[in-house]
């Protein structure tokens, strides 16, 4: 039995669907920091969508690496790396970028539906006084510094914006210029791969440091789950797990030790998180597959799953621990299960 002793933990689970949008013509912006869901303190999300040329301005984060994944439509990105390396790239539905902490980028919105993607940051305070963008900073900036740091007069660089921007639109056609590449691609094709786990019941696409280098704070992915299938109990060691419902409805339980848990129902543009190391299950609840983006605060991907727990143990100590027959518990997997599936 549960008892109701929620009230004593934080939420774990925020609709984004409530929250303001940040409209400007090009694009908006939705936003979930540790301000607004006070249990995220270690990762943010962002949910962006931009028409067709319109370009998130050039701009870094002071505190936070950013990752980003393409929920639908093409998007093109530049940044540039403290060794003077640049890389643009195009991305599609199911690609992800990661760009290391306070490395310089931007984000362009292409045809021919425009894009959305979500953001997501390992540091829940990225925002707050921590995103600098290139208008806000020239328009800080004493003039006459600007107009000798640019070589241009002071006339000439009058139409300078006297505020950040943040969303603009691009008018003309872009020419790139001959680049000084980066060794490491910020660029990594998610669903075009095969699913790291693939099992009776759901599947998991994942990004880590190990396939996508550059990505050395955080890894992610997609997580389908067919109706009524579990991902299992289980918990990771080294990072917080933060998702967003992109289609579907979950459950997700959270156990916080001490007697302490919390049973969370989320649907489509929900997210939920969960701290490290505390235990936690998902369940797909509706009547259709489940969508889920899930994204670590660490570039390593660790989990220790109750199956394979419970299976690498003598048969006596768990029968002992739990005050089961022997023979009950001889009936458990004897391996990890990972994803339980929901047919019988
Ligand atoms: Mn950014
Ligand atoms: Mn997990």
């Amino acid at each position: 039995m549960t008892s109701d002793n929620s009230s004593k933990l934080p939420e774990f689970k925020f609709s984004l669907a409530g929250q303001k949008a940040r409209e400007l013509p090009m694009g908006w912006a939705k936003q979930a920091t540790v301000m607004d869901f006070p249990v995220s303190k270690n990762i943010a999300g962002v949910l962006m969508y931009l028409k067709p040329q319109g370009l998130r301005e050039l701009h870094w984060h002071a505190n936070a690496a950013e990752w980003g994944y393409v929920i639908s439509g093409n998007v093109r990105t530049t940044i540039i790396n403290p060794e003077g390396q640049y890389e643009t790239n195009e991305f599609r539905e199911g690609d992800i970028w990661y760009f290391p902490r306070g490395h310089g980028h931007s984000i362009e919105g292409l045809g021919p539906d425009g894009t959305t993607f979500m953001l997501v940051f390992d540091n829940g305070a990225f925002s707050e006084f921590a995103t600098f963008s290139i208008t806000d900073w020239l328009a800080q900036t004493p003039r006459e510094i600007v107009s000798k740091n640019l070589n241009a007069d002071a006339a000439d660089i009058k139409g300078l914006p006297d505020k950040e921007v943040y969303i603009v639109e691009i008018k003309d056609k872009l020419v790139n210029k001959k680049l000084n590449s980066s060794p490491l691609t910020h660029k990594y094709s998610l669903l075009s791969q095969n699913p790291l786990r693939n099992c009776d019941g759901g599947k998991l696409w994942l990004a880590s440091s190990k396939v996508f280098p550059i990505s050395s704070t955080m890894s992610g992915g997609i997580l389908l789950l067919e109706p009524e299938a579990l991902r299992e109990l289980h918990w990771h060691p080294n990072a917080d797990e933060w998702l967003y419902v992109i289609s579907g409805k979950i459950r997700l339980t959270v156990f916080a030790s001490s007697g302490l848990s919390s049973v969370n129902e989320l649907s489509e543009n929900d997210i939920g998180y969960t701290p490290m190391g505390y235990g936690h299950s998902i369940e797909n609840t509706g009547d259709e597959e489940c969508k889920l983006l899930i994204v670590f605060n660490s570039g390593v991907y660790e989990e220790i799953s109750l199956s394979s727990w419970l299976a690498s143990n003598p048969d006596e100590l768990i029968a002992a621990n739990l005050n089961l027959p022997d023979e009950i518990v001889r009936k458990f997997s004897q391996k990890e299960t990972f994803i339980i599936s929901g047919k019988k």
